[in-house]
């Protein structure tokens, strides 16, 4: 018996695991840019949110980005990010 495993992958903020695309995968790139993929293709480092603001938020609100992604997240970023996502969950 031999069922095929799918990665799990585990939301950043509440713990909760599925498969990647049920969430939304924000991603360091190679140049360090922090970035919402709504692909999931892109290069380098990702966290996974689920597609909640409240885990957005929640994940902003306890640095989760930063350990995640070894970032320094300023407040700007985290604008922008938050702007990417919410257009990400509307698509
Ligand atoms: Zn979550």
């Amino acid at each position: 018996m031999k069922a095929k495993k799918t990665p799990l992958r585990t939301c950043l903020a509440c713990g909760r695991q599925a498969t990647k695309r049920e969430f939304v995968r924000i991603v360091r790139t190679p140049d360090g840019d922090v970035v919402v993929d709504p692909t999931g293709r892109r290069n380098g480092r990702g966290a996974y949110v689920c597609p909640s603001t409240e885990c957005f938020e929640k994940a902003v609100r306890k640095n989760k980005f930063d350990a995640a992604l070894r970032v320094s997240l300023r407040d700007d970023d985290v604008e922008r990010l938050r702007r990417d996502y919410e257009q990400a969950l509307e698509e």
